[in-house]
């Protein structure tokens, strides 16, 4: 390809709105442009990179045995009813009607419509176990859209369903994801941290997520270095941990707190730590219109799936409560447990601190010396944000933290799915069975944004060769001299001729400008192509800083052939 006829669109300075590395290089690059918040147009570059992922997923799941298919981002409202979320998926899907006014929504995951297709298609133990995938584009009303492609309204997954016989089958189609999502992201350069996580909205039973790592990410990966336990911070826990265990048990006493809200002004004027103290947090159960309460340790952060699982409901049914509704039941910044009339759910760590401090429901007014199974009682749940350093669930060690992207996730779905929408086959004794299932999602573009988040520097983007737009690009210095552009145009066909992905830069342009173009764009080969042309001699420089050298030009083509020979 020659560069005048391609569509490069670098820029100079990116929008304010991209803050992080990823979503800045991507517009600068000119791989893509922002349609409306959330969505974007993949440009020439951009799409190239988007093919080489999508192209080592297939491949991948091809050898996996799985089968691609592809299906409607338009999904009728019937199949969602049967599964119960219509209702519960909540606001992040987007509904419309069509002129009939039958409900549809745009699918931001497949599970009801890959169910739909198997129970409508298979019906025999003999075609399980079945394995299906697509690669399409999904549609979430994101509260928040940001960071460019990493959280989108529209973006690419590749989402996987299987259906086995019994739960031994799902084991084995689970693993065989698990492996074959580790080979994925190790051929797309990603380095990745595999760990426990929460079911979500999704639903079913187990679940891992692939994180690449990165100070960017939207995720907490908790980790302990020692027995190699790893979770996602929504999933993660930790020992419950006691304080002032010996002392006795007091009685409890309303003492005055002029204005004292926050955890740290009623430590303070109490001469107490923030670990003496008890937070009460109200929020609204929205599936069950009720408040309720969580309680957990002054110096500790709520973990809300955590709530949320214990409540039973779906994320999009829990929000804090407002002062308007908090004052009904308490005052607000003077909420407790003694004699609140909702339910509560108690951290584990409160049930074990004594004569602690609470809000007393009145104005300026908390109690001291409180303590739980005297005082008051809830339902003890672990509520609480894992911290670095807290002890390991598995072996007691102290646990690190580090940020991560959520490239991917597996769940077993078990039969949550099969159940509600009646997906069964025969079995071999003739008797009804429903389907065990699972499934599993590969954020594509996301993919492609953790990639930048892991491989560029102050230039620009590094792309790994395994996914990078073009391999090669030959710069002339200046393309307007006789024998650079002869030496040039020799390599670039020599090259193009083998099929190696190169380009040309045959702009007539400074050499500065064309430099800062593929240092943004992130090609991972250049040759130059300057004075020592009438020599036939060029310069070659890897993106990544590794290399440069002046060779002949046959010595300069067998390095890149070499360099090249792997990829895949
Ligand atoms: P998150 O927790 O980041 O919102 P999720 O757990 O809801 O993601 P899944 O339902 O597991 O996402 O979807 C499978 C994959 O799709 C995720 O692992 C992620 O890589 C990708 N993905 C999900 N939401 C988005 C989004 N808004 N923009 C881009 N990619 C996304
Ligand atoms: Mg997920």
């Amino acid at each position: 390809m020659k560069a005048s006829k391609m569509l490069i669109s670098t820029l100079k300075e990116a929008p304010n709105e991209a803050i992080i590395p990823s979503h800045i290089l991507l517009l600068r690059a000119g791989m893509m442009k922002k349609l409306v918040a959330g969505v974007y147009n993949y440009l020439p570059l951009g799409l190239r990179v988007l093919n080489k992922i999508e192209r080592i997923i297939r491949e991948e799941m091809d050898k996996s045995g799985a089968l691609e298919i592809l299906s409607s981002a338009m999904q009728p409202k019937e199949l969602w009813e049967e599964s119960g979320r219509w209702k519960n998926y909540g606001p992040e899907l987007i509904r419309f009607k069509d002129r009939h006014d039958r409900d549809f929504c745009l699918g931001p995951t497949h599970e009801e419509i890959f169910t739909d297709l198997v129970r409508t298609t298979v019906k025999s133990y003999k075609n399980l176990p079945l394995n299906i995938y697509q690669i399409q584009t999904k549609y979430r009303d994101e509260i928040r859209p940001r960071f460019g492609l990493m959280r989108a309204r529209e973006f690419i997954m590749k989402d996987a369903y299987s259906f086995d016989v019994d739960e031994k089958g799902l084991e084995i189609s689970y693993q065989n994801m698990y492996e074959t999502y580790n080979r994925i992201f190790k051929r797309v350069g990603l380095k990745t941290r595999v760990v426990l996580a929460d079911t979500g909205a999704i639903g079913g039973s187990a679940s891992h997520q692939f994180m690449a790592i990165s100070d960017v990410g939207e995720s907490d990966i908790v980790y302990c270095e020692k027995c190699h336990y790893a979770a996602d911070g929504e999933k993660a826990e930790s020992v419950p941990t006691y304080h002032r265990y010996e002392e006795e048990f007091k009685e409890v006493e309303e003492v005055t707190t002029p204005n004292q809200k926050t955890i740290e002004e009623i430590s303070s004027f109490l001469n107490v730590t923030p670990k003496d103290v008890v937070k009460t947090l109200i929020y609204v159960d929205m599936d069950n219109d009720e408040l309720v309460a969580a309680l957990i340790r002054g110096d500790r952060f709520i973990n809300e799936i955590k709530l949320v699982n214990a409540l039973g409901i779906s994320e999009a049914f829990l929000r804090l409560a407002t002062e308007e509704e908090i004052n009904n039941i308490s005052v607000n910044g003077f909420v407790g447990p003694v004699g609140l009339k909702v339910k509560l759910f108690v951290d584990e760590e409160v049930t074990m601190m004594k004569n602690f401090v609470v809000g007393a429901n009145k104005k300026d007014a908390h109690l001291i010396n409180v303590n739980y199974g005297k005082d008051f009682e809830g339902q003890v749940v672990d509520l609480r944000m894992v911290q670095e350093n807290d002890e390991c669930i598995r072996c007691h060690e102290p646990l690190k933290i580090e940020r991560g992207i959520e490239v991917g996730q597996i769940f077993k779905l078990g039969t949550k799915y099969s159940n509600s929408m009646n997906c069964t086959y025969l079995s071999e004794e003739g008797k009804t069975e429903p389907m065990v299932m699972g499934c599993y999602g590969i954020g594509v573009t996301r993919t492609l944004s953790a990639v930048v988040e892991q491989y560029h520097d102050e230039h620009g983007i590094i792309w790994p060769k395994n996914i990078a737009p073009y391999h090669v690009v030959v710069i002339p210095i200046d393309y307007k001299n006789s024998e650079q552009q002869i030496l040039a145009d020799k390599i670039y066909e020599q090259l193009n001729n083998e099929n190696y992905e190169v380009v040309l830069d045959d702009r007539n342009a400074k050499a500065g400008f064309k430099f800062k173009d593929w240092d943004l764009i992130g090609i991972p080969y250049a040759l130059i192509v300057g004075r020592k042309a009438s020599e036939g001699i060029v310069e070659l420089k890897t993106r990544n800083g590794n290399l440069k050298e002046e060779l002949s030009l046959e010595e300069a083509l067998n390095k890149i052939k070499e360099l090249l020979a792997n990829v895949r």
